[in-house]
């Protein structure tokens, strides 16, 4: 290897360098930092020897290019040693799907969190059952005691920490050694934490999921999804992604790879940013409760201290009881906040939920309205301030 092809890296180099390294050849691209963009259906073999047994690098634009082996590589890189392969995905509910559809056959039984993220349960719900495979829910909080869900037909359990809208933290390792022991696989949404701050592999799961969209990307501007699998289920996954079809166009694959090279440094805004709003929102008297498991008053903080190495921008409050029509002024007032769905970009967004209407191994009563918000990397004070507005419009609706 060259100087420049980036394959001949030190050893032992620390996660921010890979993010910045892995996945670079140089040398293989006459110098250019970057892998080039191959749009890529047909590759043409040198001889019909050569055709027919199928030699070569590439041999099928959905069977991978350059453009995909470098965030492959970096992506697996980043997973640390415990990774075997990456497969991508069009978006990260298809990374979910498909995790599933790889590792589950009709007759098989799930354990999957109730905290897990809504679209995800929805799949379990229908897919999932239309082909003879069925779900039970499991409370996150639940750790070793999971052991009693089990069925001689258990395959897989599905965890996802912290939960999508409450933030429950969950045993991860307590539920993984539980789940190896019955021969069972687990799955993990790591989109919250990234690998950077989940070691995934190294907590007991064997397949980790990520909604690329989010901060991978970073920028609002792709839907795409990663499937990183240990050696024990990559296999499985390679075979089921490739059969089933899957692959993702390369402009997108290359915003991806774009978007982890900045990843660490704009968590660590995004985490500091968070942090910051979430404590300052814990002080006011409008709101009830805070819900992030970096804050140490959250209920999860120990685990999360643990098994973790950061947070990033995403948490729930719950305002103590008022009128909707408050609540309602006190989102529309937000000029700094976006009023949208997904989150991981550069921009604060809020949303309202409730997950009342669809939990059900535990009851979601907040005690009052519940928000979420995705802290962006603007500046924090700006955001604050943008929050005191919202909370004077707030008591003016409520009066
Ligand atoms: C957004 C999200 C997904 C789905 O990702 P899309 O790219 O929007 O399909 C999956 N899991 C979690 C936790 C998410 O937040």
């Amino acid at each position: 290897m060259s100087k420049n092809s980036g394959g001949d890296r030190p050893q032992n180099l620390k996660p921010d360098t890979h993010l910045v390294t892995a996945g670079r050849d140089a040398a293989a691209f006459h110098g250019f930092v970057n892998a080039p963009v191959y749009h890529a259906s047909t590759v043409l073999y040198p001889s019909a020897e050569d055709l027919l047994a199928h030699r070569g690098r590439y041999t099928y634009g959905r069977r991978g290019t350059p453009t995909t082996d470098a965030l492959e590589d970096a992506l697996r890189t980043i997973e640390g040693p415990l990774c075997a392969g990456v497969a991508f995905a069009p978006s990260g509910a298809a990374a979910v799907s498909t995790a599933l559809l790889s590792m589950l056959s009709a007759g098989d039984h799930i354990l999957v969190t109730d905290s897990v993220y809504r679209p995800t349960r929805v799949f379990c719900e229908s897919v999932l059952k239309r082909l003879g495979i069925e779900t039970t829910y499991y409370n996150p909080l639940i750790g070793s005691a999971i052991e009693t869900l089990f069925r001689p037909n258990t395959r897989a359990v599905y965890v996802e920490a912290p939960g999508s809208q409450s933030f429950e933290m969950q045993d991860i390792p307590a539920i993984a050694k539980v789940a190896h022991a019955k021969g069972a696989v687990v799955m993990m949404d790591n989109t919250w934490a990234t690998p950077l701050y989940f070691r995934a592999f190294e907590k007991g799961v064997d397949l980790s999921i990520q909604a690329g969209t989010k901060y991978i990307g970073g920028h609002s501007d792709i839907m795409f999804g990663t499937i990183s699998a240990n050696e024990a289920a990559w296999p499985k996954l390679k075979d089921f992604t490739h059969t089933y079809g899957l692959c993702v166009g390369p402009d997108d694959i290359y915003l991806a790879t774009r978007g982890l090279r900045t990843l660490s440094v704009r968590l660590e805004r995004h985490q500091k940013s968070a942090l910051q709003v979430a404590q300052w929102l814990s002080e006011r008297s409008e709101v009830l409760r805070v819900m992030h498991p970096a804050l140490p008053s959250d209920p999860g903080h120990a685990i999360w201290k643990r098994d973790f190495t950061g947070s990033s921008g995403l948490f729930s409050i719950v305002l103590k009881p008022i009128p909707e029509k408050a609540v309602l002024a006190f989102v529309n007032a937000l000029s700094l906040f976006g009023l949208g769905f997904s989150w991981g970009g550069y921009e604060s967004l809020v949303i309202l939920f409730d997950c009342s209407t669809y939990r059900t191994a535990t009851q979601w009563a907040p005690g009052g309205p519940a928000l979420r918000f995705h802290i962006g990397l603007e500046d924090v004070g700006d955001l604050i301030s943008d929050l005191e507005r919202g909370f004077s419009a707030l008591h003016a609706a409520a009066r």
